[in-house]
Parts: C-alpha cells; sequence; structure tokens
C-alpha cells in the first residue's frame, strides 16, 4: 500500500517534514495550546499542532534543538527549530 505524505518546510526551506496525509485527516490529532512557552516560541497567541508518534514523522535537515525545563507539568520539552529561520520544526515529549 503506497502512503501518500504532505510535507511542509520552514521559512528558508533549510528543514522539512513529511507526514503520512491520513493523519492530517483526523481532528483529533491536531490541536491548539495555549500555554506561555507555545506562545513566546511561535510568536502567537496559541501554537497549532499536528501530534503524531515519532514514527510517522520524516525530519529532513538539522534543527537546532531546545530543552524546555520551564513547563507547567515540570515535563522537559525538546523544542525544535530552524537555526537560520527560527520557524519551530517541532515538540517532542521525551517520555
Ligand atoms: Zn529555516
Ligand atoms: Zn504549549
Amino acid at each position: 500500500m503506497t502512503v501518500n505524505l504532505v510535507t511542509g518546510k520552514c521559512l528558508c526551506g533549510q528543514i522539512s517534514v513529511s507526514v503520512p496525509e491520513t493523519i492530517l485527516i483526523e481532528s483529533k490529532n491536531v490541536g491548539l495550546c495555549y500555554c506561555k512557552n507555545c506562545r513566546q516560541t511561535g510568536g502567537c497567541l496559541a501554537s497549532y499542532n499536528l501530534y503524531l508518534p515519532e514514527k510517522d514523522a520524516i525530519i529532513q535537515g538539522e534543527p537546532k534543538i531546545y530543552l524546555d525545563s520551564s513547563t507547567t507539568n515540570g515535563q522537559i520539552i525538546q523544542r525544535a527549530f530552524c537555526e537560520n529561520c527560527g520557524s519551530p520544526i517541532y515538540g517532542r515529549n521525551p517520555s
């Protein structure tokens, strides 16, 4: 079976993320986060997120990682961003 991938890129095009098209269709995989850290990371009122298992995301390029330890639940979140243009790429909960 062929899996159709949808690909997005950061502002400068240095990093891309591809995910299966089927994940985008299901609304349970999409959500907004209004926490202070997401707002500061994106410079916006909320982050618009696609939640998926790590194995389903194909990252091309080398994002820079910031370890965000000032989260409300105390878990350290890896926040990946493009070091060239600053675009947020993904957030990863190590657990
Ligand atoms: Zn970039
Ligand atoms: Zn958040």
